[in-house]
């Protein structure tokens, strides 16, 4: 099926069509077609696409409000990116061991399954459900996608800024094409994913980020989800030897006790000590406008706890130049640099063409460019934190 004939009008007479949201809403159930990841159940749809599995009636949309049951069929997001797209480095992803120094063409779509008060994408993520947001749509075909990352330069194509889970059809589409052209494709998700999703995905993507948002299901439920499904969803991704990289904002008051940071790091290392953890800064943002960030103390000590847990690579984001060695990587087994990195600019870098650590020959895990240095982008030790900065990227 081609894309012009994927992207349908819905007929507007669903009872789940909210108020002001008509609107939007409207112009998003335009840009739909008949998704894959779902079954009929008696006389309702199960939506699989994300941990919630949503089971819903005829006229009723599932709780990212963007999947909705059309006559006994489930319409998904397709055709459409909002808010534009941006080349971005991949350090802010954040992948610190995917092709360092390159640049990931990115694209998002609207909605989110999670509703987190501090979202740093929430003018994405929440714009069905808070009637002051939103961003524009553009309707645009995968090929034009692709077009535009080799314009821009890109060495991935990636799916964030809302969930992509939820509109992991749409990904698929764009993936095969930018597969096809060259690039390879990842995924910057919650984790509430399914084996289903992962399964639909896995041919397609090479490396999955996930954000851990702390180790108390009580308080997960507070950002609609649970921590099962999320502990679940990087084991599974895991399992299906997909590079995966977890990120924990620290968000003070929120997860930021010793002992749930110490769990968080625990988890991760029961699941493989390989896989790298992120701890990010905080900033008041969306809902959480009133909260303290976090400081550099807080962070620092967020990364020795998940190195004393055992994890061989951890990082501290979001607070470029003063996080001290927690930028760099560092062989787990000599302790040389293996990369230097100062926030999304990589300074110096030494992995070999066949992924070791030049001095002692220990294997680093990750993937790599095959050429070695030579294909890396190093940064100018004079210029500013700043060089690197997302790129808007034009559509042809
Ligand atoms: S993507 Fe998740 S929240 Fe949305 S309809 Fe499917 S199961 Fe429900």
């Amino acid at each position: 099926m081609n894309f012009a004939s994927r992207v349908t009008s819905a007929r507007s007479n669903s009872s789940a069509r909210g108020s002001r949201t008509h609107s939007l809403a409207g112009a998003l159930d335009r840009h739909t077609c008949v998704g894959t990841l779902w079954r009929a159940e008696s006389d309702r749809v199960r939506c699989v696409a994300c941990g919630h599995r949503c089971l819903i009636a005829a006229g009723r949309r599932g709780i990212c409000k963007v999947r909705f049951n059309e006559g006994g069929q489930l319409r998904v997001p397709f055709g459409y990116v909002a808010g534009g797209l941006a080349s971005d480095p991949v350090e802010k992803k954040p992948f610190f061991h995917v092709y360092p120094g390159s640049d990931a063409l990115t694209f998002g779509m609207l909605g989110c399954d999670f509703h987190c008060p501090y979202c740093q994408n929430w003018v994405t993520s929440q714009a069905l459900r808070d009637e002051a947001y939103g961003s524009p749509i553009v309707e645009v075909s995968p090929e034009q996608i692709v077009q535009a990352a080799r314009r821009s330069g890109a060495r991935l194509v990636v799916s964030s800024y809302n969930e992509p889970l939820i509109t992991a059809e749409w990904a698929v589409a764009v993936f095969q094409q930018a597969k096809e052209a060259g690039f390879a494709c990842a995924f910057v998700s919650n984790g509430n994913a399914t084996p289903e999703a992962l399964d639909f995905l896995r041919p397609w993507i090479v490396a999955y980020k996930i954000d851990l948002k702390g180790f108390d299901d009580k308080r997960y439920r507070t950002l609609g989800g649970t921590l099962q499904h999320v502990t679940e969803g990087i084991r599974m991704v895991h399992e299906r030897g997909l590079w995966l990289e977890v990120v924990t904002l620290v968000v003070p008051g929120f997860n930021d006790s010793e002992a749930e940071l110490r769990d968080i790091a625990r988890f991760i290392a029961s699941v493989s000590r390989d896989i790298p953890w992120h701890v990010t800064a905080f900033h008041p943002d969306y809902k959480m406008n009133n909260s303290s960030a976090t400081t550099v103390r807080q962070l620092i000590r967020a990364a020795e706890i998940g190195a004393e847990e055992g994890l061989r690579f951890v990082y501290a984001g979001n607070l470029p130049g003063r996080v001290g060695p927690w930028e760099n990587t560092f062989c787990p087994q000599c302790h040389d640099v293996l990369i230097n990195r100062v926030g999304y600019l990589v300074r110096d870098y030494r992995i070999t063409s066949d992924g070791k650590c030049p001095k002692c020959r220990t294997t680093i895990p990750g993937i790599w460019p095959a050429g070695g240095a030579a294909e890396i982008n190093l940064s100018d030790p004079a210029s500013d934190f700043f060089q690197r900065l997302p790129r808007r990227v034009r559509l042809s």
